[in-house]
Parts: C-alpha cells; sequence; structure tokens
C-alpha cells in the first residue's frame, strides 16, 4: 500500500457518543432521575488534577451532577474506604470513580473492591473483571471500551481479524483482548518479555499499542494495511504528547490510525459518561431493552456489532 492511512479522529467520534449520552441522561431526567457521578482524587498528582477536571466538566456539559472530593495527601486507608462506603450508600451518585494512581501508601486493590460493583464506572471492579471475561453484562475499562466504539465507528470489523495487544494492564491490554475476543478477532497480546515483537507486530491486521513508551512501535514494523490505535500518552522533554507509535512513519503502512492526542484519549472520557448513564439507568430498573444489555463498544453481541 503506499500513500498515507486515514486518521481516526477521536474527537469527533468521542463528541458524538457523548451527544449521545446527553440526549440519554436528558430521558433519565424525564423520568425523575438525576444521575450522579463521584470523582475522587486524593493528593495532588497534577496530571490526575487534570484528568479530573477535564472529567468532571465533560460530566457537567452532559448534564451529570458531578460531585468532587478532594482529599488531602495524608488521607489514610481507612478514610478513604469510608469515603467509599458513604458514596455507595448515596442513592444520589449512580457512578463512582476514585482517580489512580493513590499517593504512596495508598492500596489501590482494596479501594476498587469497596466500590459497589453497580456503581464502578471504571469497570476495575473484580466482579466486572470477571463479567468481562465471563461475557456477561458489567461495566468495562473505559479506555478499551473507548477503543472498540472507535472502531465501530470507523467501520473496521474486527470478525476473523488478527489484533495485536501490546501492553498487558488490567486498565488497557486486558480488557481489550477480551473485547476484541467477544469481536470474533484472533487476538495475541505481547509485553516486555515478548521475544521479537517487531516479527508480532507484523503479522497484525489491528495493532493496539498501550505501553507507555514514545514511538516505541515503528513504522516499518507494520503489515501495509493494518489498523492502528495508539493508546499511549507519554510526554516529550519539549512537554508535547506523544504516542507509543511512530505516528508519521506508520501512517505510510497502515490503512487508518489514531492520531496522539486527539485519537484514543477522548473516547476513554465519553465511555465514562457512558457507563455512568448505564449504571443510572441499571440502578433505577429504567434500561432501555431496545439497546441491550451493554451498549455500543461494550456490547455483549458476539457478532461483530452491538
Ligand atoms: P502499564 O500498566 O504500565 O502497562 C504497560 C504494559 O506495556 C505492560 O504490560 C508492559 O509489559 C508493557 N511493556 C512495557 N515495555 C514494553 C516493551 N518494550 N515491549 C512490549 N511491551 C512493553 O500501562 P497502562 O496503564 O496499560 O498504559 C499504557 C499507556 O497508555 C500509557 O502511556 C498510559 O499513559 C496510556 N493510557 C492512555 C489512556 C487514554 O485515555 N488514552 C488511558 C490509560 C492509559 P509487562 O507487563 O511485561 O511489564
Amino acid at each position: 500500500m503506499s500513500g498515507k492511512g486515514r486518521v481516526l479522529d477521536g474527537n469527533a467520534i468521542a463528541a458524538e457518543v457523548r451527544a449521545e449520552v446527553a440526549r440519554e441522561v436528558q430521558a433519565l431526567r424525564a423520568r425523575g432521575v438525576r444521575p450522579g457521578l463521584a470523582v475522587v482524587l486524593v493528593g495532588e498528582d497534577p496530571a490526575s488534577a487534570i484528568y479530573v477536571r477535564n472529567k468532571d466538566r465533560a460530566a457537567g456539559e452532559a448534564g451529570f451532577e458531578v460531585r468532587t472530593l478532594r482529599l488531602e495527601a495524608g488521607t489514610s486507608q481507612a478514610e478513604l474506604l469510608a469515603h467509599v462506603a458513604a458514596l455507595n450508600a448515596d442513592a444520589g451518585v449512580h457512578g463512582i470513580l476514585v482517580q489512580l494512581p493513590l499517593p504512596a501508601g495508598l492500596d489501590p486493590a482494596p479501594v476498587v473492591a469497596a466500590i459497589d460493583p453497580a456503581k464502578d464506572v471504571d469497570g476495575l471492579h473484580p466482579l466486572n473483571v470477571a463479567a468481562l471475561v465471563m461475557d456477561r453484562p458489567g461495566l468495562v475499562p473505559c479506555t478499551p471500551a473507548g477503543c472498540i466504539e472507535l472502531l465501530d465507528r470507523s467501520g473496521v470489523d474486527l470478525k476473523g481479524r488478527h489484533v495485536v495487544v501490546v501492553g498487558r494492564s488490567m486498565l488497557v491490554g486486558k480488557p481489550l483482548a477480551h473485547l476484541a475476543l467477544r469481536r470474533h478477532a484472533t487476538v495475541t497480546i505481547c509485553h516486555s518479555r515478548t521475544r521479537d515483537l517487531a516479527a508480532v507486530v507484523r503479522t497484525a491486521d489491528v495493532v493496539v499499542a498501550a505501553v507507555g513508551r514514545a514511538r516505541l512501535i515503528r513504522g516499518e514494523w507494520l503489515k501495509p494495511g493494518a489498523v492502528v490505535l495508539d493508546v499511549g500518552m507519554n510526554r516529550g522533554a519539549d512537554g508535547k504528547l506523544v504516542g507509543d507509535v511512530d505516528f508519521e512513519a506508520a501512517r505510510e503502512r497502515a490503512a487508518a490510525i489514531t492520531p496522539v492526542p486527539g485519537g484514543v484519549g477522548p473516547m476513554t472520557i465519553a465511555m465514562l459518561l457512558r457507563n455512568t448513564a448505564i449504571a443510572a439507568a441499571r440502578q433505577c430498573g429504567l434500561e432501555d431493552a431496545s439497546s441491550g444489555p451493554v451498549r455500543g463498544g461494550t456490547a455483549l453481541a458476539r457478532d461483530g456489532g452491538a
């Protein structure tokens, strides 16, 4: 293949999703439900503070009631668990998000496990992880759900295709592999001990890079016509965001590719809003039967679509 691949516009697709969620929120409000999202930020990590501000703003714009708990870095594990318990018990809160990473000294696993799974809009509670693996309704982590939604809305069908996921985190790589399996892809997961990563990537119809190393994936590694999703967000020396893929070189070979910024990143927030709307509808028994138990990129449908 020659020429440049199509750039998949995450900003535009995320705006579509956000507009749909805003309509769902209006519909819930019309039925007497004020969907609420609680965001918990512990400490002063500047990157986390920016993420939380962006999430708050997007949720507010979509019509959610947003409550942000800003806790000081010295908050104890017991205090944090008590806050989570209070949010679990609060009927006005339908989604709870504890911004990770937590400051040193706080153990995230028990905190995530303490969130009511029905309100776990990050999809990280062990029961939601199990639901994903078992193809049951649940809440799916936002970034991988956003990747699938972006592919769906760009007309990329995963059925029978070889998806290579680089990265095996609980946040991105592993859930993404399961979502791709749900779409009948043949999936390979790579990580830091993978031998000859370039050779594996060369066999991919779709490459998802979720590593956290600037420009690790080189253009010449790609099979011509591959589709590339770049989840990586690395801050360069000049302060600019750089993905895990060498974008310009990759675009020479790829059929389609997501940029950084403006690719997967905006989809993550859009899917957080979608998860919160789903969680609110379920908790109030108002789920729209026509849209299935889990919608959009998180759909349970096994034959290619929602
Ligand atoms: P993570 O937990 O650090 O996981 C990174 C994964 O990459 C690990 O599985 C690691 O392998 C693997 N890896 C590291 N070096 C490698 C190498 N040289 N070759 C192959 N694999 C390698 O990171 P994460 O939370 O999944 O995030 C990954 C990236 O996505 C980061 O840049 C993060 O900022 C970004 N991110 C973006 C969004 C978004 O909204 N766009 C959301 C979440 C994360 P091992 O398991 O063997 O260590």
